[in-house]
């Protein structure tokens, strides 16, 4: 027998329209909404109270890594403990509400998304890109080792040539990559380059965004500065990750060519915050972010009065400031510099879901779509911290997460 739950809750948003709807509940039937509206009858009545219905919440860039000091990122522990604490991010991720996730390069994400959908582990759904694209000496390169040995990482294919590129998006399908990630800059992590050195010619990208679409693979690049934003762009990735130094012929490009903007938004506290206090991070590095954090509230305000669809990426890989659970960190450092907090909840909802081909199935609160849910206390319109506040979170219909009862 199919049970069916209402749930009742004082507020639900709904994400397209921008409004918040009261005397409406939500009837749930399987995995799916089956019905939006007032005085609903089930077998199940769940009263969350006064509490805000929103859609399952979206993290577009983020790596499951299981690293958990900043140091670990040069001298990693083994393989196996990273893999248990990356499959402990899950469950924290999906606690947190956040029901699907984009790893944005790395082996392990490959491996949970299998564990997930076995039923070994519970965790959001995972898009993985599995290893990152990047030319030689580029931001997935690791140029504090021998050449050699930086080749043998499983988690980059560093390829130059469009022939070489078209090989490497082969091999990463060949992998289980739900899509491409490459990259067309420098970055703040990687030594020997710069966010503002553009990677990649116009014909690399192009070799590789033609195989990746031929493969229904969407591309995925880490840009940071304008030339290589632009040779992404125009060269057809589906979204530009980090956009730190956006100028007007960028977000022009992009709207055109409907390009999704992951502005990686909160890197900028992470970086105000490790500027000014010391957590062990190089020189050369602390240099770089200054620069970057600067320019990112310009880019993100322009991306957004030109009408580019922004999504949320919170870049958080499981260290100290970056610790996966605080990944609504996100919509509100937008909202914190200024973007209107509907923005900041579509980009965390149904923007995200339409990045990744799903806004037929989630994304909104709605008859027909997967019921991904979460409630949070107070209304998240009015005060966008609330969405650190989760009461209660289900994924296409399971219960994971329910307020504890009023004695
Ligand atoms: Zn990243």
């Amino acid at each position: 027998m199919t049970v069916t739950t209402v749930l009742r809750a004082a507020r639900v948003l709904d994400v397209p329209a921008g409004t918040m709807l009261t005397g409406v509940e939500v009837k749930v039937r399987d995995d799916m909404i089956v019905e939006v509206g007032p005085d609903l009858t089930g077998d199940l009545v769940v009263d969350l109270g006064d509490r805000t219905l929103l859609p399952g919440f979206f993290d577009v860039h983020l790596h499951l890594t299981g690293v958990r000091a900043h140091a670990e990122e040069i001298r990693a522990p083994e393989t196996d403990i990273l893999a248990v604490r990356a499959a402990r991010d899950c469950e924290t991720l999906l606690a947190a509400g956040f029901t699907t996730v984009r790893d944005c390069g790395g082996v392990t994400a490959l491996h949970l998304r299998t564990l997930i959908a076995e039923g070994t582990i519970r965790g959001p759904r995972i898009f993985a890109a599995g290893p990152v694209l990047c030319q030689t000496g580029g931001h997935a390169d690791q140029h504090h080792l021998p050449p050699a040995e930086a080749r043998r990482s499983r988690e980059s294919l560093i390829v130059d040539g469009p022939w070489a590129c078209r090989a490497a998006v082969r091999e990463a399908v060949r992998m289980g990559a739900d899509f491409i990630k490459i990259c067309t800059t420098g970055g703040v992590s990687s030594e020997r380059d710069h966010p503002k050195d553009a990677h990649y010619t116009a014909e690399e990208v192009e070799a590789i965004v033609d195989e990746a679409h031929r493969l229904g693979r969407k591309v995925a690049s880490h840009a940071q500065g304008r030339n290589g934003v632009l040779t992404a762009v125009r060269a057809g990735v589906d979204s530009i990750e980090h956009g730190y130094f956006l100028d007007e012929e960028c977000v022009t490009e992009m709207a055109t060519r409907g390009t999704v903007y992951v502005p990686t938004f909160d890197l900028k506290t992470f970086f105000e915050r490790t500027v000014t206090t010391d957590h062990g991070l190089p020189e050369w590095r602390v240099i770089k972010q200054r620069e970057a954090m600067t320019a990112m509230r310009e880019s993100l305000l322009l991306a957004h009065r030109t009408g580019i669809q922004i999504a949320t990426g919170s870049d958080y890989y499981g260290v100290p400031l970056r610790a996966h659970g605080n990944n609504a960190d996100e919509p509100i450092a937008m909202v914190r510099d200024g973007l209107p907090p509907i923005e900041a909840l579509r980009a965390l909802t149904v923007n995200s879901a339409r990045l990744l081909d799903l806004d037929d199935l989630t994304g909104t609160i709605a008859a027909g779509k997967w019921a991904d849910l979460v409630a949070v206390d107070g209304d998240p319109l009015t005060d966008i911290e609330a969405l650190r506040r989760v009461a209660f979170v289900m994924q296409a219909g399971i219960p994971i997460r329910e307020p504890a009862r009023a004695a």
